[in-house]
């Protein structure tokens, strides 16, 4: 297995630097004369100690402060520009904008219990144009950088920690294609799950794809722990390309080929999800043609209840049929859930309040 090792410290820094206008860390480190603790500290500060900025770090000189301030080094490569609550408080939306001037949304779902997760964007807009999804409906603007991922989650690590509490989980569920954006998504995890500064483990994390088949031959050599997940959504190649046009390049069976190469090689679990849209993928024909499709694996299938968003023109599938839906796997012996809704009143799917405040991609080109 060749295993990827990421230096966490040094992406960070590399990334935190080059925003600042330098071209790597010893250029900087000569600038203000930084000794290598110092640029620990700055790390640490900004993902383990989660210090609100530069300055409020009092263990550094107040002038070396100053400087970094106005040389534009800073913790936060994302600023919120708009926070909505749903009305049970549970989920908070966050649209961010990045410094040229595109916004992208992270979601944080205080679930009962101990669980807080955090649904992060690795891309302004998203190429592949699923006809269901809100991003898909707009656009591609751009990729991510390892720190515009991260410090997504890191404004609701600040945000929670107020009240006591930490982040456990992170989904790379919000706008983009994260194996579109492979790297930077490498390094965002590392970022996450480095111990000696966020330290969130990596099981803790999952990256959601439409599927693109040479990414997950490449994520299964990783050698991390990290989860994948598969947005499926169709069980055969006829319904999936009318819904998700990347499968017309990795059509179905080669697909399911690379999640079994996956799990042969990991022994980890793939999770499916199958957003459930009425009268399209939940007869029960779907039902048993998924079930075909997952026997005898180490899978797991999440049906998930459409937020419908006015740019595409397809409804929910009611309750008690998804359950019907679920039955129907059930019987067939695939482990199978049904994914809790959260904050519908505050447009919670991807690019739903991006799509409120910004025009499509394509129509501003
Ligand atoms: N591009 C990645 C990750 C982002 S989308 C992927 O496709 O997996 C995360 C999940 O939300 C995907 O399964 C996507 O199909 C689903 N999704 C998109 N729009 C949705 C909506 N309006 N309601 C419910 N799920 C949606």
């Amino acid at each position: 297995m060749r295993a990827v090792t990421r230096d966490a410290r040094a992406i960070w820094l590399t990334d935190k630097i080059s925003r600042a206008g330098f071209s790597d860390i010893d250029s900087f480190s000569q600038r203000f004369e930084l000794k290598p603790f110092r640029l620990t500290q700055l790390y640490r500060a900004a993902t383990k100690e989660l210090a609100a900025s530069v300055d409020a770090v009092t263990t550094l000189p107040k002038e070396l402060r100053a400087s970094l301030a106005e040389a534009g080094f800073g913790f936060d490569a994302v600023e919120p520009v708009a926070v909505q609550h749903s009305n049970d408080r549970q989920t908070t939306k966050g649209l961010f904008r990045l410094r040229d001037g595109s916004e992208v949304e992270a979601v944080l779902m205080e679930h009962h219990g101990d669980r807080t997760t955090v649904c992060i964007s690795s891309q302004a807009g998203c190429a592949f144009a699923c006809a269901f999804c809100s991003t898909g409906q707009a656009g591609y603007t751009r990729n991510l950088t390892a720190t515009e991922i991260f410090d997504q989650a890191r404004y609701f690590a600040r945000d929670v920690a107020v009240r006591g509490k930490r982040i456990t989980n992170i989904v790379f569920m919000g706008m983009g294609e994260p194996f579109h954006n492979y790297d930077a998504v490498m390094d965002a995890v590392a970022l996450l799950n480095d111990g000696q500064g966020f330290g969130l483990g990596s099981r803790h994390i999952t990256i959601s794809t439409v599927g693109l088949v040479d990414k997950i031959d490449r994520f299964a050599d990783e050698g991390v722990q990290v989860n994948l997940a598969i947005s499926l959504h169709a069980p055969n190649d006829t319904l999936r390309s009318q819904i998700m046009p990347v499968n017309r390049k990795f059509p179905v069976s080669e697909l399911m080929a690379a999640c079994a190469r996956y799990v042969a090689k990991t022994n980890r679990k793939v999770f499916f999800e199958y957003v459930m849209l009425r009268d399209v993928n939940d007869s029960d024909t779907c039902a048993h043609e998924l079930a075909r499709l997952m026997a005898g694996h180490l899978y797991h299938v999440n049906l998930i209840p459409y937020n419908s968003t006015p740019d595409a023109p397809f409804a929910g599938t009611p309750d008690p049929r998804i359950w019907e839906f679920a039955a129907i796997l059930d019987k067939a012996g695939v482990p199978t859930t049904v994914r809790q809704n959260m904050g519908r009143d505050i447009a919670a799917a991807c690019g739903q309040l991006r799509a409120e405040t910004q025009p499509k991609a394509h129509a501003s080109r």
